[in-house]
């Protein structure tokens, strides 16, 4: 691709394209300005992703006593503009290779617009699993909630279920309490999955109780929710427990846009994207970083180190394709 072309501003080809902007593809797009490749990222909602969803970040060097997720995302956009990173609200809905006077480019489909890119980091992210039980779809934002941050405020008082053992399910349970007048995390197994500093909390927390063994069959109410139908597994006992909120936090699904026939290469049977350690696909040109990825930790500060890994393998990848 010429120079000229990258540079003027009305041409739609770019060196690469990052798909997602939350802490991973921002990173990126931070290392890729500043070594000057043209880079478009393009973000769905606002950037920051999930941990715009976090109240408060502790793990995340740097800031000793915590910082709130929407305000670090804040800084990390502040960042990337500064750099010079174009950043496009636009929801991507298709990859696609094509051939271009003999040379391969990526065509980027969006809702708006179609983009080409000589590479693309798929940074896109996951959002939270659904349990797919009766009552759960109808009663979205009537009662059920995948955001404590975003939905807690509409529950002072009340009485709030949590489902799920995690890091997320305590964090939030905790969060929650601050509004909640009782929260209940029903955990299908007897042992929390979280990290034991957040198990110490929620256990001191008056305010929390845990409901071991045992699942949420349905989700029931009028308009509202008003209870749901608990079974424990051990027992085999089922039973009706009154409550006004459900807040289910029982992990992530990596969520991508349409892959093509680059589907089978990038994905593994659990849906995540895998690369090697320089979080390069096995598509040429392809690479991929953060929560979208096949990994044991989800962290915003290993979303970070991916991205810039994946930037520093782009600009090799790139150079490469010059020389
Ligand atoms: P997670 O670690 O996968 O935990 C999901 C929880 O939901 C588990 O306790 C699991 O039970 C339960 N669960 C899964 N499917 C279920 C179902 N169908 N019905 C009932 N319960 C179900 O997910 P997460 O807590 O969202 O965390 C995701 C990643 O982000 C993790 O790597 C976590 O460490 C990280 N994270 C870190 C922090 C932090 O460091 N402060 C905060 C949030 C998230 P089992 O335990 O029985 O499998």
């Amino acid at each position: 691709m010429e120079e000229s072309k990258i540079k003027d501003k009305h041409y739609n080809g770019y060196e690469t394209i990052i798909i997602g902007g939350g802490p991973a593809g921002l990173t990126a797009g931070i290392y890729l300005s500043r070594a000057r490749v043209s880079a478009l990222l393009l973000e769905k909602g606002l950037p920051g992703g999930q941990a715009n969803l976090t109240e408060m970040i502790e793990n995340y060097p740097g800031f000793p006593d915590g910082i709130i997720g929407p305000e670090l995302m804040q800084q990390f956009v502040s960042q990337a503009s500064r750099f010079g990173l174009k950043i496009e609200n636009n929801d991507v809905l298709e990859i696609l290779s094509t051939d271009q006077h003999g040379k391969s480019l990526f065509q980027v489909k969006t809702e708006l617009t179609q983009y080409s890119a000589e590479s693309i980091i798929i940074a896109s992210g996951a959002q939270a699993s659904k349990l797919g039980i009766p009552g759960e779809k109808e009663y979205t934002g009537r009662g059920v909630s995948y955001c404590g941050t975003c939905d807690g405020a509409f529950f002072r008082e009340k009485d709030i279920i949590v489902v799920g053992g995690g890091d997320t399910a305590i964090e939030e349970s905790l969060f929650l309490t601050k509004f909640a007048r009782k929260v209940y995390i029903v955990h299908r197994r007897d042992k929390l999955r979280a990290t034991k500093i957040l198990q110490e909390r929620a256990f001191a927390n008056d305010k929390i109780e845990i409901i071991w063994d045992s699942i949420v069959l349905e989700i029931k109410g009028n308009n509202k929710v008003e209870k749901v139908l608990l079974k424990n597994v051990k027992k085999n006992q089922e039973r009706d427990f009154s409550c006004q909120g459900v807040f289910i936090f029982t992990g992530y699904t990596p969520s991508y846009p349409s892959l093509g026939s680059f589907h089978g290469k990038l994905v593994n049977d659990k849906g995540y994207i895998t690369t090697d350690e320089d979080m390069k696909t096995k598509v040429d040109g392809i690479y991929a970083c953060g929560d979208v990825r096949a990994k044991k930790l989800r962290q915003v500060v290993t979303a970070c180190g991916e991205g810039a890994i994946a930037a520093f393998s782009v600009e090799k990848y790139l150079e490469y394709l010059k020389n």
